[in-house]
């Protein structure tokens, strides 16, 4: 039987969550094959993250090489890419392999404040990573590092995203999550020609451990079955909002979105 092939480059969360556990269920859930590259192990519950172990840049290189020699995926997605080094790693595997539909998740901060890329490594990302993303999504304080500006209305956010496919990106989504516009939760989309926004509703919950991972998890699933973008952000935000209107009560913190809503 042929399936359609998905890859996650990013972190382990040992309470199930975000990361790379979040990826591989959202992937398996759209039907689509998901492998996986650690680039670091988080000790962590919905309370927090308790200790950061990141894998060598070697280590994630021969992850990586892994996967080329012997599996094509069809769309790749990353997370917590946690220092330069390893940016490196996955930019320079990415492209030698020639692997296309790419998503970036430009993932910083933990909800908690933990730090999930190094401050000197943004960098990295805007050189390496960004030039070859089909579509990068930033929510607001990782749009607002990535581009140096203070994102404080509309028209800002359209700026930043303009910026932000200058970089290199040729779809660029701001998430509407820390943005702060009533009961709505839009994202707001550019496609390098067009604005549009992907319409949701902000849920009053708790339960939104991993949003952000599984929103791109998605989207790179779409586009592993050979969805056109467009279709993929629909999706992907379709599945992201259930997701969340039907978060999991597991722990007494942030508990995770809902894979199977
Ligand atoms: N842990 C890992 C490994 C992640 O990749 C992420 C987010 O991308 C998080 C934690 C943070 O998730 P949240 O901010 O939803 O708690």
């Amino acid at each position: 039987m042929q399936v359609n092939k998905a890859l996650t480059i990013a972190g382990s969360d040992s309470g199930g969550g975000a990361g790379i556990q979040s990826d591989l269920k959202t992937f398996q859930e759209l039907n689509v094959y998901g492998m996986s590259a650690v680039t670091a192990v988080t000790a962590q519950n919905t309370r927090g993250v308790h200790g950061i172990y990141p894998v060598t840049a070697e280590g994630v290189t021969s992850q990586l090489e892994a996967i080329g020699a012997d599996l094509r995926p069809d769309a790749v997605k990353t997370g917590m890419l946690f220092n330069k080094e390893i940016i490196e790693a996955a930019a320079g595997a990415i492209k030698n392999f020639g692997w296309n539909n790419l998503v970036v998740d430009p993932v910083m901060v933990a909800k908690g404040g933990s730090i999930l890329l190094e401050e000197d490594a943004a960098a990295a990302l805007k050189e390496w990573l960004i030039p070859l993303a089909k579509v990068i999504t930033p929510n607001v304080p990782e749009a607002e590092v990535l581009t140096g500006m203070k994102i404080d209305s509309a028209e800002k956010r359209k700026k930043a995203a303009e910026i932000l496919c200058g970089i290199g990106a040729d779809i660029t989504v701001i998430k509407g999550g820390h943005w702060n516009e009533s009961d709505l939760c839009s994202d707001l989309v550019y496609d390098g020609q067009e604005f549009y926004e992907l319409d949701g509703k902000r849920v009053a919950t708790k339960n939104t451990h991993g949003t952000g991972c599984t929103f791109s998890a998605a989207i790179t699933a779409e586009l592993a079955i050979g969805k056109t973008p467009k279709e993929a952000l629909h999706t992907a935000k379709q599945f992201i909002q259930a997701a969340v209107e039907y978060g999991i009560e597991a722990g007494s913190g942030h508990g995770p979105t809902n894979h199977w809503a």
